[in-house]
């Protein structure tokens, strides 16, 4: 039998992780964004270590992508950032670099790229929107990371401009699900509470959440960044009016903001674990204390009709795979 290969091939760097399982499961659960065309290669650090430029330019050899999603990095926690200020902004910023070079090369013409929030400046007036990143210092907490991302939104935008490319940057906030990271010293806070929370509820024991559970935050499914990251690609990173999206803060409503403490509580009741075993260690840093980002632009692409999967719904089911699946996740 003869297997028809399709046009087009989105190679998905860091593609065995968080979003990229998000992307996984919006291609199986969305069927109707209409990507039969496309065939998706996911690659992680077992096919090349993308801080070799060798690695990188193999994995291009070898697939040789029409589309790429750029999602490997080194990510994690506020502590995470804060312990390793040189890795962060080493390895994303030479990473970054090996993989633009390779789309370029092999002329990529539309490619996403991703940044975060967390590259945003400390000092700006809320909600934060696409023209911001550069208006000011990140906060001290993540600046490694803030700085590698943000070299890699100037250079997406240089080559966007030099060569005409549909090259995109996504700025994603706090993405949450299946397939995160757990380690309790690296991980995002709500997979830090889920798992903290399981192992006192294993011991009988407390847990010890740190800062004082007042800082604020949106969270995004990655199953719904997924789907977004997908309409991006099928229309050539473009907005209805044609224009080129260039960057997109991908979140939820500016409504559906939480502090911490609201999260503990939610992943409290899914998990039956009572908020009184919970210990805040003030003495830690809550990090930026709110980063409320827009998601007009946003909006302006997936319309007003998309629905976000609601943060209770995306909880249980994040919670009940993590249970499952516990000698299995990456912790
Ligand atoms: P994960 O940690 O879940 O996945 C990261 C992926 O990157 C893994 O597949 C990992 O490979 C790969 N990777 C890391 N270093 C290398 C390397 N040197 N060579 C090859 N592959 C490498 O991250 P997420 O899915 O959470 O993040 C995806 C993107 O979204 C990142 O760019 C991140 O900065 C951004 N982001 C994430 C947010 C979040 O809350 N998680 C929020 C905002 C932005 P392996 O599987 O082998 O470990």
């Amino acid at each position: 039998m003869t297997i028809q290969k399709k046009s087009n091939t989105v190679l998905v760097t860091g593609g065995l992780g968080l979003l990229g399982n998000g992307i996984k499961l919006a291609l199986e659960r969305y069927p109707s964004i209409g990507m039969e065309d496309y065939d998706f290669v996911y690659v992680n650090r077992k096919d090349g270590d993308l801080l070799n430029k060798q690695d990188c330019e193999n994995i291009f050899e070898k697939y040789k992508p029409t589309h790429v999603i750029h999602l490997a990095a080194q990510v994690g926690g506020l502590y995470s950032n804060m312990n390793d200020m040189i890795g962060y902004f080493r390895n994303n910023l030479f990473m970054n670099d090996n993989v633009v070079q390779c789309c370029h090369k092999h002329t990529v013409k539309t490619a996403i790229f991703c940044l975060s929030t967390c590259v945003y400046p400390v000092s700006l007036k809320l909600p934060y929107t696409e023209g911001m990143i550069h208006d000011g210092a990140p906060d001290k907490s993540n600046e490694g990371y803030a700085h590698g991302k943000r070299m890699l939104e100037c250079l997406v935008r240089y080559y966007r401009e030099a060569y005409n490319y549909d090259w995109s940057c996504i700025v994603p906030t706090n993405l949450y699900g299946m397939n995160d990271n757990y380690n309790i010293h690296h991980a995002h806070v709500l997979p830090a509470i889920i798992h903290k929370f399981y192992t006192a509820k294993e011991t009988n024991g407390d847990a010890t959440l740190f800062g004082t559970g007042t800082a604020l935050r949106q969270f995004l499914y990655n199953v719904d960044a997924g789907r977004i990251i997908l309409k991006m690609l099928k229309q050539s990173n473009k907005l209805p009016n044609g224009e080129k999206i260039g960057n997109m803060i991908l979140c939820d409503d500016i409504a559906k903001e939480y502090t911490i403490r609201q999260l503990s509580d939610m992943v409290g009741k899914d998990m039956q674990f009572d908020q009184s075993h919970v210990t805040w260690d003030k003495t830690k840093s809550d990090g930026v204390h709110q980063k409320t980002a827009s998601n007009d632009k946003l909006r302006g692409f997936i319309g007003n009709d998309f629905k976000y999967i609601d943060m209770e719904a995306g909880l249980k089911e994040t919670i009940n795979w993590f249970t499952a699946n516990y000698n299995s996740v990456r912790k």
